[in-house]
């Protein structure tokens, strides 16, 4: 008994064959080809699930971009780079197709799932995900699911406002956490105070050589990241944030810096029995986390 498991990105397709236990067996990728839209797309994981097909499979586990109500598997807002992705009912389509069971829930939220069920988050039945990237995307595992909120837009953690007339933000607002701690506000803080156009590695080799500068600006933009973290620890009271993201690659050594910057932020009980931890699943999570959503519908799974 085999699972299909599909990652849709804004610009990536990543799928693979799955053992129930969350072993990737075989896995792929393909270009998304977004501005395509929809029915393209749709060919797309036809093709990967008819790859699959002759395989004893058991479901279609799907994790996508966008605001998705992963209890029915539509797709309910988002950044439309997609054309006609909002608004469809994927979870239907593919049942009817292949008269097998599927899921479809938003990709950070699988993200924290694929964790809490075989990574950073093991053992722990609620948790906050963070992933900082363009932006910053968040996950909350509650009592071994994910709170989605009334209208499956929970946890958006990147639109917290952290400077008050700051920069301008794609939601529109301005001053959002995302613009000052993500790994994008990492690279344009570089930007404007060296002029230099460095990634996210470059700046923190720099830092690590002591160069003023440098180090002055993670300084500024871990005091940013803890800022929002601290707040969202005051809200959840969790005994564990996982944080995944291209920056998690610093290891211990980032770790260190957050944990120290964020003991100043926090009180005692709130730092009492709470443990920071980097994702353990990497580009994976996404597809074992829409695994384990499946694995719970068709009841393989407490
Ligand atoms: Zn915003």
């Amino acid at each position: 008994m085999k699972i299909v498991g599909i990652d849709i990105g804004g610009t990536m397709i990543k799928y693979g064959l799955l053992s129930i236990d969350g072993k990737i067996l075989e896995s792929g990728e393909m270009k998304t080809e977004a501005e395509k839209g929809v029915e393209v797309l749709f060919d797309k994981i036809s093709y990967i699930v008819e790859k699959y097909l002759h395989e004893d499979i058991l479901g279609i586990a799907v994790s996508g971009t966008g605001q998705i109500d992963g209890s029915i598997g539509k797709v309910v807002g988002g950044n439309p780079i997609i054309p006609g992705w909002i608004g469809t009912n994927l979870v239907e389509r593919l049942e009817k197709k292949y008269n097998l069971p599927a899921v479809l829930e938003n990709d950070v939220n699988c993200a924290a799932l694929g964790e809490k069920w075989l990574g950073a988050g093991r053992g722990k039945d609620s948790f906050v995900c963070l992933t900082i990237g363009t932006g910053i995307g968040g996950g909350i595992v509650l009592n071994g699911d994910i709170l989605r909120g009334d209208t499956c837009v929970a946890g958006e953690f990147g639109h917290i406002q952290v400077e008050k007339n700051g920069e301008k933000c794609l939601c529109g607002k301005r001053g959002c956490y995302e613009r000052y701690a993500s790994a994008t506000a990492l690279v344009r803080m570089a930007k404007e105070r060296t002029g230099k156009d460095l990634n996210g590695k470059e700046i923190f080799d720099r830092e690590k050589a002591n160069e003023t500068l440098f180090v002055e600006i993670v300084k500024d933009w871990v005091d940013y990241f803890t800022d929002g973290l601290s707040t969202l620890i005051y809200i959840f009271n969790p005994p564990l944030v996982v944080i995944g993201g291209g920056v998690t690659k610093q290891g211990d050594y980032l770790l260190d810096k957050i944990n120290k910057s964020l003991e100043e932020k926090l009180g005692v009980n709130f730092r009492k029995n709470l443990t920071i931890k980097f994702a353990e699943l990497g580009n994976n999570a996404g597809i074992l986390g829409a695994e384990y959503l499946l694995l719970k519908k068709i009841g393989k799974l407490n």
